[in-house]
């Protein structure tokens, strides 16, 4: 004899269901009435057991072992007295497999009773059911059951639908969901985060695999973030480096929600998401935004904005300010053109950094003019020996394109003695100028008396 499992598309109810939705329940109460039974079941039958479609009267504890005889046969089961023992046994029991219809899996319907019946009445309720269960009413169960398939079919495409739409936006935005369990570390990925990880979709992630991924400063970080979330019961988010399972460089977003019970962390979850493109654009526009391309020096407007902080720290400034400009650079651009001006202007860029590592800043202020900031620890005399230093060192010669270039440059040096950003920024210009009318290649340092 087969053994049966049900899976319930209606679950049998304890008493007759007058209200119930495919009007099946309706009908088989009726058919229980009209044949004075007190249960009934219609079921399909499919390979992996039978499916509810309509039930009415109390279950049946010997109804499942009742169908299976009835599918083992080939004719109706007609049973006055089953013999079965117990309060909710059918003893009375009529099982019928209906005709097949185009479309429709095959049908059992089942009439019982805890009470037997004598063997004709019991012959006289199979024949009724019988004929009171018609083709027409076959095409009607047909239809409905389809109608379920279809209903059913749809919200599964509905969910693939709705899976592929957020594997193609997370693809897109590059973005991944994760959780993880906090009762055993346990993590779930979404396929964009194993994207994201340069990890084989489906792998088992540990927490100890996730984390050899972050750079160290990186993983202090998450998990200073992390541990303060899960103690507080809070949000965070925050942008991590990490080095993917193929070793390329990633920045990824990271926002984590915790999730908890009676006050205690039970769940975090939240977004990764890879925005290293966003991060090294944004680095590259702080980076022109504050840095001359061509030397790699500070740029004008980040000079002016150490300069102008001197205002604002109110007297707390640098201790000196040396304003350098190459001498006769025209010149050297008409002799051998801009391109080799410009290697003229790199080289120049270079001795100025190494002659003056312990300043707070060298920037390149104009076409062939630089400036640099020396902290308030520097004195006067060393100040005003590094200015004689640059000029000895940009006056070196170099070869670049097959010729000798021999720069010279004039500096002018401020003091820093109280005032504003302006004032120490003129009397560097003015101290520049005096070198040059000096006859440049030479230094020259602001004193009141020179005005
Ligand atoms: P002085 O001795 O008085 O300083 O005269 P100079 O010939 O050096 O002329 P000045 O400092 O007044 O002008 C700077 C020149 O630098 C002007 C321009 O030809 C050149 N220059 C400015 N920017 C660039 C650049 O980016 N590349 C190159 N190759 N030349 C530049
Ligand atoms: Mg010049």
């Amino acid at each position: 004899m087969r053994s049966l499992a049900y899976s319930i598309r209606k679950p049998p109810t304890e008493v007759a269901d007058s209200n119930d939705d495919t009007d099946f329940g309706t009908r088989l109460g009726r058919l229980c009435d009209l044949l004075g039974i007190a249960g009934a079941q219609l079921t399909t039958v499919a390979d992996n057991g039978l499916a509810i479609v309509a039930a009415v009267g109390p279950l049946a504890d010997n109804l499942a072992l009742l169908q299976a005889r009835v599918l083992d046969g080939s004719r109706p089961l007609v049973l006055p007295d089953t013999g079965a023992e117990g309060p909710c046994a059918a003893r009375f029991y009529v099982g019928l497999t209906l005709p097949a219809a185009a479309g429709c899996p095959p049908l059992l319907l089942s009439l019982y009773d805890s009470k037997p019946r004598p063997s004709q009445m019991a012959e006289r309720i199979a024949g009724l059911a019988q004929e009171l269960v018609t083709d027409a009413t076959v095409e009607q169960l047909r239809q409905v059951i389809e109608a379920q398939a279809k209903v059913i079919a749809e919200s599964v495409r509905a969910e693939e639908l709705r899976r592929e739409l957020f594997e193609r936006a997370s693809a897109t935005a590059k973005i991944g969901v994760w959780q993880c369990d906090l009762a055993d570390n346990s993590l779930q990925w979404t396929n964009g985060v194993y994207d994201l990880f340069e990890i084989e979709r489906g792998t088992q992630v540990t927490r100890e695999l996730s984390l050899s991924c972050y750079t160290e400063a990186s993983r202090r970080q998450m998990e200073a973030a992390r541990a303060h979330a899960i103690a507080t019961c809070t949000d965070f988010a925050l942008t991590v480096e990490i080095i993917t399972a193929r070793g390329n460089h990633r920045w990824m977003r990271l926002t984590g929600a915790v999730e908890s019970r009676n006050g205690v962390a039970t769940r975090i979850f939240g977004m990764k998401q890879d925005v290293t493109e966003e991060k090294l654009m944004a680095d590259r526009t702080r980076y022109l935004a504050e840095f001359d391309v061509m030397t790699g020096l500070a740029n004008r407007s980040q000079f002016q904005a150490h300069l102008s902080a001197l205002d604002a720290t109110g007297g707390n400034g640098p201790g000196a300010l040396l304003l350098i400009d190459l001498d006769g650079f025209k010149q050297v651009n008409d002799t051998y053109g801009h391109v080799l001006g410009d290697e003229c202007l790199k080289e120049a860029a270079l001795r100025l950094t190494a002659s003056c590592s312990s300043a707070q800043l060298v920037a390149r202020i104009g076409g062939d003019e630089f400036a640099v900031l020396l902290g308030p620890d520097t004195s006067a005399g060393a100040a005003e020996a590094l200015a004689e230093g640059i000029v000895a060192m940009i006056g070196h010669p170099f070869v670049r394109g097959g010729h000798t270039f021999r720069l010279g440059a004039s500096v002018g040096v401020a003091h820093y003695r109280g005032g504003s950003s302006q004032d120490l920024f003129r009397q560097a210009d003015t101290a520049l100028y005096a070198a040059k009318d000096a006859g440049r290649n030479t230094s020259r340092t602001y004193r009141a008396e020179a005005r």
